[in-house]
């Protein structure tokens, strides 16, 4: 039996929807039931369908992909067709189940990159305004618009109108399956064997009416599924434990554990998976320049046994940092695969990205599985925001493992820190009603500043008291970067709410005065 949901995306959502209740409801699948040829012509007759099935259902998601209304699975059928009106409506639903994933996951990425875009347009106006050249790192975020997704691996997602699981009377067999084909008033009927495990899965579960057949190497298998209600245990004094998503570690909890990394055997193996598939890529080209029409493919089978390994990798982090928090509140990032390619930025960001968003759907799925509460909160700043004066800023983090804030000087390994603030913003209603990027950053500043009203002066000491400035604001210090020495290079700076910091040594002029963090 495997738990793998058929659709993730779909399931995520739903997973979502029904967190808020007490009892959780989830949907598990029994994959890999293979069915078998009866009789000659009978799964033939399942092949001519998908060959009809699939070109509709494909004209379907580009169409759905690109009108301006969302994907309507119960619109009036656009396509001319020999299939039956049921099927009509099974391809035009599984189309807009795909469309909808794909435009939210296009919309996402596209309000990331608009974001990204602002961030950078941002920090060239404050670049231009001290004077001071952009940091070379930053380079212009640019857009490049999605293809349309492609129907790869024929698949039919099936109701009960189209696809019947029935009993079997005799004991040769577990179930009957009714299929709907091109020949109309006459279905098909294909007897399931169920494997052990299969039947040891499903005993005593209510079948769910939709089923997913799909055909790999030349066979077919069926997909079956049904809901469990899971009761959540836990406690509502139970401790929060905030989940950071990374790729030098996959998992940073709150409570200070690591689990997994990409770095190290994945990071070579993905490295020579690359490679491998650029001198395909290299031939491709050069036989098509030549005119040869059969060209070797680009993906491949030992990139796909890669990805695999690396999901299973993931699992096993999140099932051993649930195994050290069996009565924790899980809180975790709300991040989608867009917003995690930009968190993975600096390296290699698509692929990475792809297996990274594995994470926090198996951190919803593990958790639900066993009864625990899990909630997904704000992702926006949780790695830039300093978790003692909340002061959001990228010059927070010098590298990607160190946080350092550049205002208090709070220190910490830069996982922790974000796993501490998703943590905390458990429950922050005010966070959760922020619309975007922006209002999350106007909103730690404001609490910044409160921050500083209460413990500012506790923490950061005028710097008059430690000598590098005089009571007019004059600079003495040889430290000081508004009066550097000849032989230094210029400081970077830049202009904020509350005057000039100047990175390097961690100061900053705040009207009249000057402070310097203890730290
Ligand atoms: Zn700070």
């Amino acid at each position: 039996m495997s738990h793998k949901p058929e659709s993730a995306n779909d399931q995520g959502q739903k997973k979502r929807k029904r967190k808020k209740r007490t009892k959780q409801t989830i949907t598990c699948a029994v994959t890999h039931i293979r069915l078998i040829e009866a009789n000659p012509g009978k799964l033939a007759a399942l092949d001519q369908l998908l060959e009809v099935y699939l070109p509709l259902c494909q004209q379907y998601v580009a169409l759905f992909c690109t009108q301006e209304t969302l994907p309507d699975k119960y619109a009036d059928p656009v396509f001319a067709t020999v299939l039956s009106d049921r099927l009509h409506r099974v391809a035009m639903q599984q189309a807009a189940g795909i469309a909808k994933s794909w435009r939210t996951n296009r919309q996402a990425a596209y309000d990331a990159y608009l974001e990204d875009l602002a961030d950078y347009a941002e920090a060239k106006t404050q670049a231009t305004a001290s004077g001071m050249p952009l940091d070379p790192k930053r380079i212009e975020p640019t857009w490049k618009e999605w293809n349309l997704p492609e129907l790869r691996a024929p698949a039919i997602q099936a109701n009960a109108n189209v696809v019947a699981v029935e009993q079997s009377e005799d004991s040769t067999f577990d179930y009957w399956l009714r299929i709907s084909t091109l020949d109309k008033g006459n279905p098909l009927h294909i007897p399931v064997k169920l494997a052990p495990y299969h039947k040891k899965a499903l005993q005593g579960r209510t079948l769910n009416t939709s089923t997913t057949l799909h055909k790999r190497k030349g066979v077919w298998w069926l997909t079956l599924s049904f809901d469990l209600d899971v009761p959540v245990e836990t406690e509502s004094s139970a401790q929060k434990v905030g989940v950071d998503v990374g790729i030098a570690n996959f998992i940073t909890t709150s409570t200070g554990k690591k689990y997994g990394s990409f770095h190290g055997k994945l990071a070579r193996r993905h490295t020579r998976d690359r490679e491998k598939r650029r001198r395909k890529a290299r031939l491709r080209a050069c036989l098509k320049k030549k005119g040869v029409e059969k060209r070797p493919s680009t993906s491949s089978a030992s990139g796909q046994r890669l990805g695999r390994h690396v999901r299973q990798e993931i699992n096993r982090a999140v099932n051993q940092m649930i195994a050290d928090h069996p009565n924790a509140r899980i809180i975790y990032e709300d991040l989608s695969v867009a917003s995690m390619r930009f968190k993975a930025r600096s390296m290699n960001a698509y692929l990475y990205a792809s297996n990274l968003a594995h994470i926090p759907e198996q951190i919803a799925w593990a958790t639900a599985k066993r009864g625990m509460a899990a909630h997904t909160v704000k992702a926006a700043y949780s790695s830039q925001e300093c978790h003692r004066c909340h002061y959001p800023d990228r010059a927070n983090r010098p590298d990607q493992q160190t946080f350092k804030c550049i205002l208090c000087g709070h220190r910490d390994h830069a996982d922790h820190n974000a796993a501490l603030n998703l943590a905390r913003r458990f429950g922050d209603t005010e966070l959760a009603a922020c619309k975007n990027k922006g209002e999350v950053k106007t909103r730690l500043l404001r609490r910044h500043e409160e921050w500083k009203k209460q413990y500012g002066l506790a923490v950061v000491q005028p710097a008059v008291q430690l000598g590098l400035w005089d009571s007019y604001g004059k600079c003495y210090g040889q430290f000081c970067l508004l009066h550097p020495p000849a032989s230094s290079p210029v400081p970077s700076q830049q202009e904020t709410n509350f005057g000039i910091i100047h990175t390097p040594c961690m100061t900053y002029t705040h009207r009249q005065s000057a402070r310097v963090p203890t730290s």
